[in-house]
């Protein structure tokens, strides 16, 4: 997947493409950032920029004046020899090295690499070695990449790949450029589910809404029922919104518990609830749409907002936010909900 067909991070891409049409990409890289963002898939995009065969253009990378149109010619076509045969992970010149069986990166892993590396590119212009999960190098691993990392021989880049930077040996760290990925935003994880997963519109913003920016959870949510938890948390808050009636208010409650639902549940109902409240908040506060996490769930949210006004939607926030925490040190699922049903 070339630089231009990949979701959000926008700035750190451009920074790459120009990087490449100035050949001043640092030999040493790390991408640090959440887990399912899109670390690895930028390090192949990148492996695909800096090995295709008809490379195009990237964004709005202008040449200079008076420099060959090729100067631009920076980001993967997607579809000449090279870039299949990286994207099929088949590239003898792009390496990824992972964590196995045991969850550690072995240090003959590392080793094989830096061998390989010194050698010329067969079939390619440079070589890439991405290390996937690098904070699963050992000690051994780490001091047997950190000369490489230091003086990478010349047509090479490593990529270290981590969720985790603060693992790695600070020499380590320090010989890397570091790249910071941030969370996805609740659109756009949306769109790419929808896209690439083949979700609903409305199962992937549930989905994406609970998922903390990271296409990983969200797909794992996706399957935990996200949706199911969302809609409950809705007809709750639609429920609560105009009644003080106790017993109507407890009636709610059941709602969150109902299909004898366990803590887990539980839990994700009140964090899809708790998603719900802050759009109300944003909503109330004329947010942009795109910060809104249940954008799709606009209309429904806005006939809220007279009940929930910024106030409410705080204290809600703040209710949901304690019945977490009381969730989380062992109290009863329904006694939970019951007393989230009285104060939202
Ligand atoms: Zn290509």
């Amino acid at each position: 997947m070339p630089f231009r067909t990949l979701t959000g991070h926008r700035p750190l891409l451009d920074l790459l493409a120009r990087a490449i049409a100035h050949g001043t990409l640092p030999q040493s890289l790390l991408f640090a950032g959440p887990e399912g963002v899109g670390k690895r898939l930028t390090a192949i995009a990148l492996a695909q920029a800096l090995n295709c065969e008809r490379p195009v253009p990237f964004g709005d990378t202008v040449a200079a004046v008076g420099t060959s149109p090729t100067a631009t010619a920076n980001d993967g076509c997607g579809a000449c020899a090279a870039c299949t045969r990286i994207a099929r992970g088949v590239h003898a010149d792009v390496l990824v090295v992972e964590p196995g069986d045991t969850g550690a990166i072995k240090i003959e892993q590392i080793r094989d690499v830096v061998d390989r590396a010194g050698y010329r590119p067969f079939e390619g212009r440079r070589r890439v070695v991405a290390i996937d999960g690098a904070d699963a190098l050992g000690l051994p691993a780490q001091d047997a990449i950190l000369k490489t990392l230091e003086e990478p021989p010349p047509a090479s880049v490593f990529v270290l790949i981590t969720d985790r930077p603060d693992v790695l040996l600070p020499t380590v760290r320090s010989r890397c450029q570091r790249l910071r990925f941030g969370p996805l935003t609740p659109s756009e994880v949306a769109a790419l589910l929808i896209r690439e997963a083949g979700m609903s519109p409305a199962e992937a913003h549930a989905a994406a809404a609970a998922s903390g920016g990271s296409i990983g959870r969200a797909i794992a949510g996706a399957e935990e029922g996200a949706m199911d938890a969302r809609e409950a948390a809705a007809r709750l808050l639609q429920g609560v919104a105009t009644t003080t009636d106790p017993r109507r208010r407890l009636d709610g409650a059941k709602l969150l518990t109902s299909g004898g639902s366990d803590r887990d549940e539980l839990s994700r109902r009140l964090l899809a609830l708790s998603s719900l409240v802050r759009d109300l908040g944003l909503l109330g506060a004329r947010a942009d749409d795109r910060t809104l996490a249940n954008a799709d769930l606009k209309p429904h949210l806005q006939s809220l907002l007279k009940s929930y006004d910024g106030d409410r939607a705080l204290r809600a926030y703040s209710v949901i936010d304690r019945a977490l925490d009381a969730l989380g040190r062992n109290a009863s699922p329904k006694i939970v909900a019951d007393w989230l049903a009285l104060n939202l």
